[in-house]
């Protein structure tokens, strides 16, 4: 298996190519899309070669360009949880939900100075859509094989985790930012949900944890951080802008 990064320094465009089949984890904000280009040619990968697009969740930085990436290869299937269409459709994040810390505050202040405050991406067509392939209709066995796809809600009710190999990519189920106390993501939508999340993860005792942002990290550094995950209060003071 290779794994390589052709996101940017906030959030990750994973592309793995393994058992024949070449995978991209997660696409950026819209306007990663040139960046995104420019690193799968560093890589020496054409986009056209991409067999699959694993969306981890319908955010506006995982889901930017996913158009541009079934438009450069006819032949990709995105892989998602059914629970991501509302949001496809809309071209927006989802409400509700909080902060858990204060580091996690000041990131979400910075989206808003840097213009993504309403979490808008372009909406996905009614024509694209059917070739997404929903994980709650597949069996993953027989598309990647060797896979499986972890239910991870609480960031989002639909986030989804890839675990292929060994290797679990994580989407924003969990974040690893050097100078944070915790591998908890910036926004969590639902406190309970996003805890046994965690717990599933650690669970499926994947080799190496690829995160949506910061870098990989093993499963260990969740169960240290399992314990202070049950005092966890989320705060919404950031209210989303409609
Ligand atoms: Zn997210």
């Amino acid at each position: 298996m290779k794994i390589v990064d052709c996101g940017t320094d906030f959030v990750h465009s994973w592309v793995i190519q393994n058992r024949n089949l070449t995978v991209l984890v997660d696409t950026g904000y819209a306007e990663d899309w040139p960046n995104f280009l420019s690193r799968m040619q560093a890589a020496d990968i054409e986009v056209s070669a991409l067999n699959y697009l694993f969306l981890t969740h319908a955010h506006d930085d995982h889901a930017g360009f996913v158009n541009e990436v079934m438009q450069m290869a006819p032949a990709l299937k995105v892989l998602a949880s059914k629970k991501a269409l509302s949001g496809l459709r809309r071209g927006q994040n989802g409400p509700g939900g909080g902060v858990p810390d204060d580091n996690a505050a000041a990131v979400c202040r910075q989206m808003v100075r840097d213009g993504h405050g309403r979490h808008r991406f372009p909406t996905i067509a009614e024509e694209q859509l059917a070739r997404f392939l929903w994980i709650e209709d597949v069996a993953i066995g027989g598309i990647l094989p060797g896979a499986a796809v972890l239910a991870l809600p609480g960031h989002t009710a639909d986030s989804i985790g890839l675990l292929w190999d060994g290797a679990l990519f994580c989407g924003d189920a969990a974040q690893n930012r050097p100078d944070w106390p915790m591998k908890t993501t910036i926004w969590i939508g639902d406190a309970d949900t996003y805890r046994d999340s965690w717990r599933t993860m650690i669970d499926a005792q994947p080799e190496r944890i690829y995160p949506g942002h910061g870098a990989p990290f093993d499963a260990s550094d969740l169960e240290q951080d399992w314990p202070a995950l049950a005092g966890l209060k989320l705060n919404p003071s950031i209210k989303e802008k409609k």
